[in-house]
């Protein structure tokens, strides 16, 4: 099962990503937190991309194009995966559909994950993060136990670029650099929509149904 997860900053990939990976048992491959743990130990890409994502722009395409071709030779990937928040322009779609190609192999689906605006924004502004065990809540729709602090104890934090400033120009980017894959996928026959404008619950069987009946869109 290789999967590609599409949409906005903000839609609900990631939470969809890591239960269908533990449900499934496949890598939930996620290049924001690739960049992130990077940035956090300081290696050459980490200090290349940090720049970018603190603006909210996106990091090079060679550089995600080399960080994904490493990660997809790695033995764990060899039943499937989920891909998210990769590919995010045409030029990573398209290196993708060749690096998959010459192995014989091809995505089954992408999913193409939707919300109205006004939502995301809501959605970005209560996102909270655990540093340590990387789980993500929200402030108003799924809070932690205990205000502020994650199961594991350790205090939750807000991404750098989730804050007001930073969130209008990702929302442009994605409109204008992530927004053609959802044609680049549907002309291939293998885009799904989804509505994301549902609770986890909801939308987790959305995602169930668009994997099992591939009903495209
Ligand atoms: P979200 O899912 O909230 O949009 P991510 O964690 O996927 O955020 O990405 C955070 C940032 O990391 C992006 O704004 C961008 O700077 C960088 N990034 C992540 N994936 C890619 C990619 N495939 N191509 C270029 N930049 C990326
Ligand atoms: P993405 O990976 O697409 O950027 P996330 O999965 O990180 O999105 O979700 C963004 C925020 O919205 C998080 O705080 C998450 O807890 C919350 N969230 C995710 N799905 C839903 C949902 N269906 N309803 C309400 N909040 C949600
Ligand atoms: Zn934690």
């Amino acid at each position: 099962m290789r999967l590609v997860f599409l949409g906005p900053p903000g839609v609900g990939k990631g939470t969809q990503a890591e239960r269908l990976s533990k449900q499934y048992r496949v890598p939930h491959i996620a290049t924001g937190d690739i960049l992130r743990a990077a940035m956090a130990n300081k290696t050459p890409v980490g200090l290349e991309a940090k720049s970018y994502i603190d603006a909210g722009k996106l990091v090079p395409d060679d550089v995600i194009i080399n960080i994904i071709r490493e990660r997809l030779k790695e033995h764990d990937t060899k039943e499937g995966y989920i891909l998210d928040g990769f590919p995010r322009t045409i030029k990573q779609g398209e290196a993708l559909s060749k690096t998959l190609e010459q192995s014989g192999e091809k995505i089954d689906r992408a999913l193409y994950f939707e919300l109205p605006e006004e939502e995301l924004v809501k959605r970005i502004a209560g996102r909270r993060s655990c540093p340590a065990c990387k789980k993500v809540y929200h402030t108003a729709f799924n809070p932690p136990p205990q205000e502020g602090v994650c199961t594991c104890g350790t205090a939750l934090v807000q991404r750098k670029d989730d804050r007001p400033e930073t969130v209008k120009e990702r929302l442009a980017v994605y409109r204008n650099e992530t927004a053609p894959l959802i044609q680049y996928y549907k002309e291939r026959g293998l885009l799904s929509q989804i509505d994301a404008d549902q609770s986890v619950e909801a939308v987790a069987k959305r995602v169930q149904d668009a994997i099992f009946q591939k009903k495209s869109s």
